[in-house]
């Protein structure tokens, strides 16, 4: 099937099931969270009983606490064996954290998604790499079953789509995504808000955090490359969490000799997430890949256990095979 099938067939069985579980990745971005909660909501409209949730750490990250979360439940109280599981920007099982174990007994699952580096998992695959956001699939699915966009289902999709395209500014962003983006605004979205929750407010703290690791950052000429490290120490002197730094990638791509760059966060468990950007001349998805991750062309990301200056050089060196 095509994705225009598979969404059809994707409607089909969301307006004959009662009841909808709703899951986005870990670590939830604007994307994950704003598709899923516009979802949500709009199928509670529609009488649905939903719940929604994403695998542990289960935190609201700060800059989207003022998305209405009523459906959110703690992933303990997630279904156990879901008729109908809707996953959302999720490229690849293993992304569900501790759902991906209720997702594998779920009589159903659905995934709406738009990574290209997707695995093709769940019974219905709605994968589109040409969308922007994951906020796109979900605003045709709701035309498809003729369901209200509100004011809450506008602001959730369309900041969906802000995140995801940088503020309309990325080369994913299509004339599609525009159109959708003016429909939500008629709707009732409220770019002003969305755009001074996610971009125009951080705790003090972060200013130290990225003054510290903006210090530490170091730049190879040669192999057009920057990267730092931010540790959890690094958070806890400043007294801020992981949530608050999901912008510090955007002010170290900006060194303009580099074409990638690489945020590396060092976790209390040993765990290191890897954030990678691209200016074009490099596939980072493809590299994250390689390193056991996904993403984007041009925005991607992986966790390992290595140890954060190996894997800086890693990336590094494994950058050349993927100009
Ligand atoms: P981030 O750097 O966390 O903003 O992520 C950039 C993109 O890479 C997003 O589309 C993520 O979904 C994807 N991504 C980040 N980390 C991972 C990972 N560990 N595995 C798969 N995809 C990832
Ligand atoms: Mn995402
Ligand atoms: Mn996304």
């Amino acid at each position: 099937m095509n994705s225009t099938e598979e969404l059809n067939a994707a409607a089909e069985a969301i307006a004959t099931t009662e009841e909808l579980a709703l899951a986005c990745h870990v670590g939830p971005d604007g994307d994950a969270l704003g598709s899923m909660l516009g979802l949500g909501i709009a199928a509670r409209n529609a009488g649905k009983r939903v719940t929604a949730s994403f695998g542990s750490p289960f935190v609201m990250p700060p800059n989207l606490a003022f998305l209405p979360s009523g459906l959110l439940v703690a992933p303990e109280d997630f279904p156990a064996t879901p008729e109908l599981m809707v996953v959302l920007d999720v490229g690849s099982a293993e992304r569900l954290g501790e759902l991906a174990s209720n997702a594998s007994k779920a009589a159903s699952v659905i995934v709406l998604d738009h990574h290209v580096t997707n695995e093709g998992f769940g019974d219905i695959s709605v994968v589109d790499p040409k969308a922007a956001a994951t906020g796109e699939l979900v605003f045709d699915l709701l035309g498809l079953l003729n369901w209200q966009i509100t004011p809450d289902v506008a602001n959730c999709l369309h900041t969906a789509l802000v995140t995801d395209t940088g503020r309309f500014l990325y080369a994913n962003t299509t004339p599609r995504t525009l159109e959708i983006a003016a429909v939500l605004v008629g709707a009732g979205a409220q770019p002003t808000e969305i755009g001074r929750h996610v971009y125009e407010e951080s705790p003090f703290g972060y200013l130290k955090v990225a003054a510290v690791a903006l210090g530490r950052a170091e730049l190879d000429v040669d192999a057009r490359f920057v990267s730092t490290i931010v540790t959890q120490a690094d958070l806890t002197a400043a007294g801020i969490d992981w949530g608050d730094i999901d912008n510090l990638i955007d002010t170290l791509r900006l060194a303009e000799e580099a074409d990638v760059a690489t945020l590396v966060k060092v976790h209390k468990d040993g765990r290191v997430r890897v954030s990678m950007r691209s200016r074009g001349d490099t596939d980072v998805g493809s590299l994250a890949v390689a390193m056991g991750g996904g993403g984007h062309r041009l925005a991607a990301g992986f966790t390992t256990e290595a140890d954060a200056e190996a894997v800086i050089r890693q990336v590094r060196e494994a950058m050349e095979e993927y100009r």
